[in-house]
């Protein structure tokens, strides 16, 4: 793989006015939230939804939508499923890898969501990251998807394009989710996700991103920079 195209962030950061435009291009050209946008919301159990973001974490998609049918054969409440041996629930999350260290999270949130919030699950960020297992990634997924707030959850999708083109300038999803929380405008918000997500789908690929006919390369600093240092020809 070309080292230039994974490495994101440390090319500057857009300015306002620019990142305004970026994401005015991006909601002409994407697609925004629908009703048949992929994501936990097709779990309309919110204890659903945050049980099968921890299974997601290092899970191919269909691993993880096997691992969660699974286990919700076998429990469906967060008692029913503390009541499963750590054993059982390694047996049926299995398809989604880490399946030892998952099953060790999930009776600790059930715990959590027994003991401490009267068995519902929390709608804040701060709530939800104060699960067991549930780090900002999928506390806004969470949000975003299950109870439809306007949040920019940074996925590996999100946080290649936000950090190629300047959107963000930053290391690590954490930051890049604080930075899009300060800095995208509010109009954007809602829909931003979305867009992200089917910009890195379609145009700005992890791979092979097609600089040559996107409509961010005259704001983008990843091909900027990758301009300067193409050998002259
Ligand atoms: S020019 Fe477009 S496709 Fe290429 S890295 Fe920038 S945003 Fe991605």
């Amino acid at each position: 793989m070309d080292a230039r195209v994974e490495r994101t962030g440390g090319h500057g950061a857009l300015s306002a006015a620019e990142r305004e435009e970026a994401f005015r291009r991006l909601r002409d050209h994407m697609p925004g939230r629908t009703k048949t946008a992929k994501g936990p919301k097709d779990q309309p159990d919110p204890f659903r939804s945050v049980v099968s973001c921890l299974l997601s974490a290092q899970s191919r998609d269909v691993n993880t939508a096997a691992a969660t049918k699974a286990l919700f054969a076998l429990a469906k409440t967060p008692d029913a499923m503390l009541a499963l041996s750590e054993e059982e629930i390694a047996r049926a999350i299995k398809p989604c890898g880490l399946y030892n260290m998952k099953a060790k999270s999930i009776r600790r949130l059930c715990a959590a969501l027994i003991e401490e919030h009267g068995r519902i699950v929390p709608q804040t960020r701060e709530g939800l990251m104060s699960l067991p297992g549930i780090g900002r990634k999928c506390a806004d997924i969470v949000m975003s998807f299950t109870f439809d707030r306007d949040v920019i959850a940074v996925d590996t999708h999100v946080f290649r394009v936000c950090n190629r083109t300047g959107i963000t300038d930053e290391r690590t999803a954490d930051k890049t989710a604080a930075a899009l929380e300060r800095d995208v405008p509010d109009w954007a918000r809602r829909d931003g996700h979305f867009w992200l997500i089917q910009f890195g789908k379609s145009v700005c690929l992890s791979r092979r991103p097609r600089c040559e006919t996107c409509f961010l390369a005259d704001l983008c600093r990843w091909f900027a920079a990758a301009r300067e240092e193409a050998p002259a020809s």
